[in-house]
This record gives structure tokens, sequence and C-alpha cells, in this order.
């Protein structure tokens, strides 16, 4: 398993600098490993591992670069539920754990570290002192993966009969014997529009 600090010294050259969150990632992450006891993420155990997110924020890009689970690989999974917490899936036993942070920790790193000036940086220090205990919140859980979701899947692909885009991985509704893409069957679920002449 590789230490906090080399992890720590990767997580500022690839996210841009280092902050609580940073910290805070590569934490959650080395204690999802330990737990699985998965040693090598990034290299013999690579294709083991398929860990969740549930926020965008500083600490998931830590969270990526600590397991070495990215989007491009299918191993990243974004849940976008705003908390700042993951799942660590180890696809070799079937086991899970979702590790949450704790609430009072900002709090602590007030009382705790006074004299360092700015709430950030009171943070990065508790976040790499205090033990996991007083950081996360753990617990053991069953994540039920469609085979449709896992790395290395190619999945249906068929073509829009509407649009013709090609949709990959079997996203498509089948809406009146028509292979349709979820913008085409969907459109309310779209997250754009089309922008108006002129706009
Ligand atoms: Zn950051
Ligand atoms: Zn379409």
């Amino acid at each position: 398993m590789e230490s906090l600090d080399d992890l720590l010294r990767q997580a500022e050259a690839t996210h841009g600098h280092l902050c609580a969150g940073q910290v805070l990632g590569v934490r959650m992450a080395l204690l999802g490993l330990a737990r699985l006891g998965i040693a090598d993420p990034r290299g013999a155990d690579r294709k083991r591992l398929i860990t969740y997110v549930e926020i965008d924020r500083c600490a998931t890009d830590a969270i990526a670069l600590a397991t070495g689970c990215r989007l491009g690989k299918r191993a990243l999974k974004f849940r976008d539920w705003g908390k700042m917490a993951a799942t660590f899936v180890d696809l070799g036993s079937g086991r899970a754990l979702r590790i949450a942070a704790l609430e009072d920790t900002r709090e602590l790193a007030d009382e705790l570290y006074p004299h360092l000036e700015t709430k950030g940086r009171r943070q990065l220090q508790a976040y790499r002192e205090l033990p996991d205990a007083q950081l996360f919140r753990e617990q053991w859980v069953r994540v039920d993966i469609d085979p449709a979701d896992l790395p290395g899947r190619s999945g249906d692909r068929i073509v829009c009969q509407r649009c013709g885009e090609g949709v990959n991985f079997g996203r498509f509704y089948l809406v009146n014997g028509e292979s349709l893409c979820l913008t085409c069957a969907r459109p309310e679920l779209r997250y754009w529009k089309p922008a108006a002449p002129g706009e």
C-alpha cells in the first residue's frame, strides 16, 4: 500500500493544489482499501475494485487517484447525492464498504488547531492527523452491480432510430418497436435544450 504522503504528493500534482479535500479523499480510499484487503489497487489488484462516489468535489479527485478507479475505465461511478461519502466494492469477494465523512470533524478541527490561520488549514491538519474512527463512519453494504455496468463490458450498441446517434451499453428504450436513446425516449430528463435561434 502506498503511503499517505506519497499519495498526497501525487494528488496535489493531478488536482492542482493540496487541500483538505485531497487529504480526506486519500484517507477515505486508504481506509476502504485496507478494510477490503486490497494492497495494490493501481497494479496487481487493478481489476478488483469499483468505487462509487457521492459528490463531485476535491475529495473525488483524490479518491480516483488513490484507488486508480476512473470514469473512463468504468470503475468510478458517480451518484450525485451531495454527500462526502464513497463505497468501495471488491469484485473479487463481493464485499463492499461505504465510508462517510463525519459531520463534527469541522468543529473538532477548529478546537484542535486554533493556531492555524484558515478553516481550510485547520481541516487539512485534522484530516491528516485524526484517527479513522474520528473522521469516518463505516458500514458494510451490498451493492448489486448490473453486469452492464462492469468495467470491460462493451454491451449492446444500437443506433437511435430517431436522432441517429450511436448508443452504447444498452442505454436505450424500446418504444413502440423503435430503439430510442434516452434523450429521444425521455426528453424531459435531458440536461440540455436546443438553443433558440440567435441565443
Ligand atoms: Zn481541492
Ligand atoms: Zn435519439
